[in-house]
């Protein structure tokens, strides 16, 4: 089976509705609240394991029954998660999210167990990377973390990918060592300065990211499909024509297709870098996120391999 390493972060999604968002200092009464599993790294480790892809994770749980409980979710999915460690004395990392009745929302993030995910921690978990076809990080957990693995990820000839999400200050310096890149529009933005607006600019923009050594820009941009990018290239797959009701996760399903596709050709033996082989990947990751986005939540609306037959 292809074998992917997720460097992962691990959040508790709790939402809660209201009214209109409240005013500093004030307090009003919600009208629900729902505790969701979400981290960009989890939830792209799940849609790997559900699209048949074997993961194991390497990520950072608080101590207690939340982090427990989502381990063994995640073990559920048939994720290796013997490199799930919990953190003394921290909490599960946490998004507190809420949604007024006119769609505003304010989103408050706590790294909390995430931010523990140090360098000894990747080490500890060297052995899970000669297997390796692929090695998938985001920017949830600290950046050195993810250079430690993605150095360790070139060494034993796996294909690194990177979703630069969220946006970090110091993300460029990851860019040495990462074959695949995959930012939505405003990442990309965030990253070159430059607003993916047409070819021109998506190919002047991503020109220095070359020079660093990327061999490929993937550039999501939501219901308009994605540009592939390479350093002769640019080609452009649409998204699906479908009704989307909840695009939370089609990014992180998107980035999960992707990856299974680039996996796969590894474990084949094929050339997982080829030009051929990213246009299979980006086409069938959109259809993966185009299922995503039909279903409501994060976790709950990533498809399986017989879902995209
Ligand atoms: P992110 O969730 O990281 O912001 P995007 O919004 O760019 O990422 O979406 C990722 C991919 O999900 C897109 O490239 C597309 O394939 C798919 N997608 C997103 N929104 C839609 C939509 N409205 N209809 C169909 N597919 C969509």
């Amino acid at each position: 089976m292809p074998r992917a390493v997720v460097v992962a972060s691990i959040n508790v999604d709790i939402t809660v509705t209201v009214a209109r968002i409240p005013a500093v200092g004030e307090t009003i009464l919600g009208t629900s609240v729902q505790e969701s599993r979400g981290g960009k790294g989890a939830n792209q480790a799940v849609a790997l394991a559900r699209l048949g892809t074997s993961v194991a994770v390497i990520g950072s749980v608080g101590e207690g029954a939340a982090g427990d409980d989502y381990r063994n979710d995640l073990a559920s999915e048939g994720i290796d998660v013997s490199h799930v460690s919990s953190a003394h004395g921290v909490a599960t990392g946490t998004a507190l999210i809420t949604v007024a009745d006119d769609g505003d929302n304010n989103i408050v993030v706590v790294p909390a167990a995430n931010a523990e995910l140090s360098v000894a921690r990747i080490e500890a978990a060297t052995h899970l990377f000669p297997s390796a076809d692929v090695v998938v990080a985001q920017f949830e957990v600290p950046l050195e973390s993810t250079a430690a693995a993605f150095r360790r990820a070139r060494e034993e000839g796996a294909v690194t990918v990177l979703n630069p999400a969220p946006a970090h200050e110091d993300g460029a310096s990851l860019l040495d060592l990462t074959d695949v890149l995959v930012p939505n529009e405003l990442e990309f933005e965030q990253l070159t300065g430059v607003a993916p607006t047409d070819d021109d600019a998506l190919r002047e923009a991503c020109a220095p990211l070359f020079s660093r050594g990327v061999a490929w820009v993937v550039v999501t941009l939501g219901g308009d499909g994605v540009a592939l990018v390479g350093p002769d290239t640019l080609r452009r797959i649409p998204a699906k024509r479908v009704v989307a009701v909840d695009t939370t996760a089609a990014g992180d399903s998107f980035i999960a297709g992707l990856s299974s596709v680039i996996a796969a050709e590894k474990d084949a033996g094929g050339d997982a870098l080829s030009e051929t082989t990213l246009r299979r990947a980006c086409e069938y990751a959109t259809t993966v996120a185009s299922i995503t986005v039909q279903g409501a939540g994060a976790q709950p609306s990533l498809p399986f391999a017989k879902d995209i037959a």
